[in-house]
């Protein structure tokens, strides 16, 4: 099987494994994981913040930053696409109490007067507007990286009327890497930042959010209540910190591979554009296939290609490390084979 579905299926490296197996490990409850502790202070040091949280998952690490960041009632602008308005199970609602307020973006990025018109001004009828979240890059748009000029215009837009800023970065370094910018210049624009270990990163589980030690030590409380306190967890954190030191420049790999896919499918004639391929991710659109998205989704898996449908008439291609240039070859015989069946002209 090529597995297109997500990064998130990599694997560990051996390199990770044998850094498990090795960890020193202590009580991370009580503070007393040395490797925790390395792990945290070096993602602190990479992205220039106080202080860092090792948590279970993305998920965990921008609801927790929700909670600490906000009050019950308060209102958060994110943007419509945003993970954490489609994927988080509507989380920010249930666990922090609070309301979200999205506005559409172009590929991922809101529009900065968008975002200060929707900030409420005080009025007794009114929520308060108490955070707005960023994604990069941004997941359903096909992993687009939002520029640094954008956030720093929301960023200087929130300042003004005293908001936070957390930025849901999962895959962060994918948009450094694609961008040239270093993670510390984004981090300059955000009170808080999320990002995964566990995706094109190849960690098995975690991970991050830094910030200020103040809001830090609201998250870490924030976690024990959602039961993401962890103890000899400086098994998973030695993983972490092989992530963090060995495994982002490679992420360029898979961005070459996302685009030569896309290059490629294109020529055999699927509806893609490669030149909005970024960083890891590919959209195929459906609409000169016989079949709805899902339904050519399933036709590739019985053929050995994995991926996700992510509406009725778009498929999400995703490389990672688990992918070869090979495995890439493969795919493409596999949907140059499928587009002679399932393909029609479109004129
Ligand atoms: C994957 C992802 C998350 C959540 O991570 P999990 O570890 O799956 O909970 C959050 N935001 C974005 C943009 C993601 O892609």
């Amino acid at each position: 099987m090529i597995d297109l579905r997500s990064d998130t299926v990599t694997k560990p490296t051996e390199e990770m494994r044998k850094a498990m197996a090795n960890a020193q490990v202590g009580d991370d409850v009580y503070g007393e994981d040395p490797t925790i502790n390395e792990l945290e202070s070096l993602a602190a040091s990479i992205f220039g913040k106080e202080a860092a949280l090792f948590v279970p998952s993305g998920t965990m690490g921008n609801q927790v930053s929700i909670m600490a960041h906000t009050q019950r009632g308060d209102e958060v602008i994110l943007e419509a696409n945003s993970h954490i308005f489609w994927y988080e199970v509507g989380a920010m609602s249930v666990l922090s109490g609070v309301m979200p307020h999205p506005i559409e973006g172009k590929n991922g990025a809101m529009d900065p007067n968008e975002v200060e018109k929707a900030i409420r001004p005080k009025n007794i009828h009114f929520p308060r507007t108490s955070l707005i979240t960023i994604e990069n890059t941004h997941n359903r748009s096909g992993g687009r990286v939002v520029p640094l000029e954008n956030i720093k215009a929301i960023y200087e837009i929130a300042k003004k009327h005293g908001i936070n800023v957390h930025i849901d970065g999962a895959r962060i370094f994918n948009a450094s890497i694609a961008s040239g910018t270093a993670v510390k210049e984004y981090a300059k624009y955000a009170d808080s930042i999320m990002f995964c270990l566990s995706k094109g990163l190849s960690a098995p589980v975690g991970s991050l959010v830094v910030g200020s030690k103040d809001f830090i030590e609201r998250a870490r409380k924030a976690r024990k209540m959602l039961g993401g306190g962890m103890r000899q967890a400086g098994i998973l954190a030695a993983a972490g910190i092989v992530a963090l030191t060995k495994m982002v420049d490679r992420l360029k790999e898979d961005h070459e591979n996302a685009k030569y896919l896309a290059i490629k499918l294109k020529e055999i004639g699927y509806m893609t554009s490669p030149e909005d391929v970024e960083t890891n991710m590919a959209v195929l659109r459906a609409d000169n296939l016989a079949l709805s998205a899902p339904e050519f989704v399933a036709v590739m898996k019985e053929h050995g290609v994995l991926a996700n449908a992510i509406s009725n008439s778009a498929i999400r291609l995703v490389t990672h490390k688990d992918v070869s240039k090979a495995d890439i070859e493969n795919a493409l015989d596999i949907f140059e084979k499928l587009f002679k069946i399932y393909g029609k002209e479109m004129n």
